[in-house]
């Protein structure tokens, strides 16, 4: 990768995209509250938030970005509806939002996701394309319909739009912590973590961007380790929102990480179904394991208030209810 080449790329991705994001997707989204947590300010020696982002409508931040890249389109692509490859969070905030707008949008996966899944995308009202055996071959098929029927393929997080998109959390926690110290944010593609450390780096530059993943199959944390973008195999895990690759190709979220991050690092299975428990029982928060690794970094004692407020963002609330209260009775 060339150094213009960066330079183009990011300036497509700036503090300005996000106060842009905000303006145009304010009407869509409520402002999710900043809860003070007692019981983790008093592990970590100092106050500590949560944001609950959990409590946006289809129950995750996607939606920040999925509203902001599709109202970003033309009239023609949004009459021709738009088109996404994922079947978590990213595709329900898709789904979702598509309808609100009265905008078709089409999901393709992969034979093997659950029927669960597909049920929850379908209630949605989006259209399902069934494509093969892998999230590859789903991927792909995307990608064709955007070359042949025009559908605007809205990605999960490598794109300037998404990023900005999930931004504007960072623009409203300057607002309601001005002397923030700490973010700590569920990493996995990096659209998260890039547009939260560009509102809040551009604008209090001393504080700190902290980018937290579980132990197993945590590509983003060994890409920057390496230097470039690397694939691994997925393990299972309670994060599993967290789980898929960051893309070899990777152009925007990998270079705005490494230029970004503080700190990266990563949390046990343990401390996730800890931390779950602790969400449930003293906030009767019940969130997705992606949500609870900045609460397990805490309880591992790997983060520690040093005055300044830390806030951890509580990413979202989808996973398999059985899995979670299992994590719940084990800890
Ligand atoms: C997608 C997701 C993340 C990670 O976001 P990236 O932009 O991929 O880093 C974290 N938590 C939840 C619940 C998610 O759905």
């Amino acid at each position: 990768m060339t150094h213009s080449h960066f330079t183009a790329q990011q300036t497509r991705v700036n503090p300005g995209a996000i106060w842009k994001a905000r303006k145009r997707i304010a009407p869509f989204l409520t402002r999710t509250p900043l809860i003070q947590s007692p019981v983790l300010s008093e592990k970590a020696g100092g106050p500590v938030y949560l944001k609950a982002e959990h409590l946006q409508p289809v129950g995750s931040f996607k939606l920040r970005g999925a509203a902001n890249k599709i109202l970003s389109l033309d009239g023609e692509h949004r009459k021709r509806g738009v088109a996404t490859f994922s079947t978590g969070n990213h595709g329900l905030a898709v789904a979702w939002f598509a309808r609100q707008l009265g905008i078709p949008a089409v999901i393709c996966l992969s034979a093997r996701v659950p029927r669960e899944k597909t049920d929850r995308i379908k209630a949605l009202g989006a259209d399902l394309i069934v494509c093969g055996e892998s999230q590859d071959e789903a991927e792909e098929r995307c990608l064709q319909l955007e070359k042949e029927e025009g559908l605007a393929v809205i990605p999960p997080f490598d794109d300037p739009e998404i990023i900005a998109g999930q931004g504007t959390i960072g623009l409203e926690l300057l607002e309601e912590l001005p002397d923030l110290g700490r973010v700590v944010i569920p990493l996995s593609g990096g659209g998260l973590f890039a547009g939260i450390a560009l509102a809040i780096k551009s604008n209090q530059p001393e504080a700190r961007l902290v980018g937290v993943t579980m132990e197993g199959s945590a590509v983003m944390y060994h890409s920057l380790r390496k230097g470039r973008p690397i694939t691994m195999e997925e393990q299972n895990t309670l994060a599993d929102s967290l789980l898929g690759g960051i893309g070899l190709d990777n152009r925007y979220t990998f270079p705005l990480v490494r230029k970004l991050a503080d700190e990266t690092l990563l949390v046990s299975e343990r401390g996730i179904s800890q931390s779950l428990s602790l969400l449930f029982r003293n906030h009767k928060m019940i969130v997705e394991g992606a949500a609870a690794t900045g609460a397990a970094a805490i309880l591992d004692g790997r983060i520690q208030a040093e005055g300044r407020p830390i806030v951890l963002i509580l990413s979202g609330c989808n996973a398999d209810a059985e899995e979670v209260l299992q994590a719940i009775n084990r800890s």
